[in-house]
């Protein structure tokens, strides 16, 4: 394994766990975790204490961290697909949609 595939601003679609079948954007990338953690999916209800600012607590709702072995990257031509590299005479490494072909 070579680092991850997915990064930062990355539109994802999850396929396994409750959240299957969703996408979202990646907010956040965990590489040693191999973990990511995207908008509004894995959601996990947080209790806050009260605070000086707000006065109060309550719930909020909390994206955890996802592996990214349960997500796929999404091509705006084909959604969900594979990932390949395409590399440039010089040297220069692109990450690729492997059905269309355009860089993602
Ligand atoms: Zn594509």
């Amino acid at each position: 394994m070579s680092g991850l595939r997915i990064k930062k601003g990355d539109r994802i679609r999850v396929l396994a766990g409750k959240d299957r079948g969703k996408e979202g954007n990646v907010t956040r990338v965990l590489p040693s975790k191999n973990r990511v953690i995207v908008d509004g999916i894995n959601v996990a209800k947080k209790h806050q204490k009260p605070t000086k600012a707000t006065m109060q607590g309550g719930i909020q709702d909390k994206a955890m961290p996802i592996h990214v072995s349960n997500l796929m990257l999404v091509c705006g031509k084909d959604g969900p697909v594979k990932v390949g590299y395409r590399i440039d005479p010089n040297g220069e490494k692109h990450r690729v949609c492997r059905k269309c072909g355009a860089e993602l």
